[in-house]
């Protein structure tokens, strides 16, 4: 018997989000002012190799806004194209754990008191968590939800370090450890297609997770961004990025390894089309979606059972 979740083979975001608040829930990408230890010398300069200007939050609202305006902001361009009534508060531009206890409180507390939000979900990296910082979500979490996401990427170092991620594998599993034993979910991002890395690399990324206490897991197709020190590499032809073909097979793939405990929030994504270098046919999201839905549907490739085709 195949397990379906809704319309979906797999357990999506949206099916935990109607489980959990009963209807659609809606992202308002906020961004919380920061910067990052990867960028500003604490840890390095330059940040990640494939990291935009923006903090990999190029879709957030801008910082010269306050968190309720920004809130108001972003319900309002929203609300132009859908009835949306609840929102997740997502601190997405650069590392929104890199500042003060006092001035993280204000800010998760601003976007808590937003009736409609019912939740709130803070992008960060696992070396910006002291334990400070994980007993105020604690504390915060007993009023909304509190999600934590984790750019992990890569299980493997030596892809780390040429993306100059900045940490390695055990400070990841000491923030996921400390935050599950706070109560607080974490969703862990993974990149796929980045330089040098093959598709046993990737899919031993997604097998990892199975074995730890991440509640969900991101998967991002890897963008290559104007301005990037990926981009200079890619004019260089020092790598290829995935084709569409390729990336559809491999996502599935991905999706096919997960244990069905893990939600998936994601298994493509659109990078700013004004500063997208490649690959150009990323930017017609819904057109890759639907393919790897009716691939997986079709293939018998589903979320916990990777099954050879025909079976199922
Ligand atoms: S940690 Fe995040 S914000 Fe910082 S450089 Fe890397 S991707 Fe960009």
């Amino acid at each position: 018997m195949r397990r379906m979740w809704g319309e979906k083979p797999y357990y999506s975001f949206d099916y935990y989000l109607k489980e959990q608040f009963g209807e659609k829930v809606y992202k308002l990408c906020l961004n919380g002012g920061m910067t990052c230890p990867n960028r500003d010398g604490k840890i390095g300069f330059g940040g990640c190799s494939f990291c935009s200007a923006g903090g990999s939050g190029d879709f957030s609202a801008p910082a010269i806004l306050s968190i309720p305006e920004q809130i108001e902001f972003e319900k309002k361009s929203l609300q132009k194209k859908v009835p949306a009534r609840k929102f997740i508060a997502y601190f997405q531009a650069f590392t929104n754990t890199y500042g003060s206890v006092d001035y993280l409180r204000k800010i998760y507390s601003q976007a808590m008191d937003v009736p409609d939000v019912v939740a709130v979900s803070v992008a960060t990296r696992p070396d910006e968590l002291d334990q400070d910082v994980v007993d105020l979500m604690r504390e915060l979490s007993e009023r909304k939800p509190i999600w934590v996401e984790l750019g992990l990427q890569t299980i493997h170092e030596e892809t780390a370090r040429n993306i100059r991620r900045g940490y390695e594998l055990p400070c990841y599993e000491d923030a996921l450890d400390r935050l599950s034993e706070a109560g607080i979910p974490v969703i862990t991002h993974v990149i796929l297609g980045l330089p040098g890395e093959t598709e046993e690399m990737m899919l031993e990324t997604v097998r990892y997770l199975n074995t730890t206490k991440t509640a969900g897991v991101k998967l991002q197709l890897l963008h290559v961004l104007a301005g990037t020190d990926l981009a200079a590499d890619y004019e260089a032809g020092k790598f290829e990025v995935l084709s569409e073909d390729a990336y559809v097979d491999l996502v599935c793939k991905c999706v096919g390894n997960l244990s069905p405990n893990l939600v998936i929030h994601r298994l493509t994504g659109d990078g700013p089309s004004d500063s997208l270098i490649a690959p150009k046919w990323s930017t017609a999201k819904m057109t890759v979606l639907n393919k790897i839905h009716h691939r997986l549907k079709t293939s018998y490739i589903y979320q916990g059972s990777l099954l050879p085709e025909g079976e199922g």
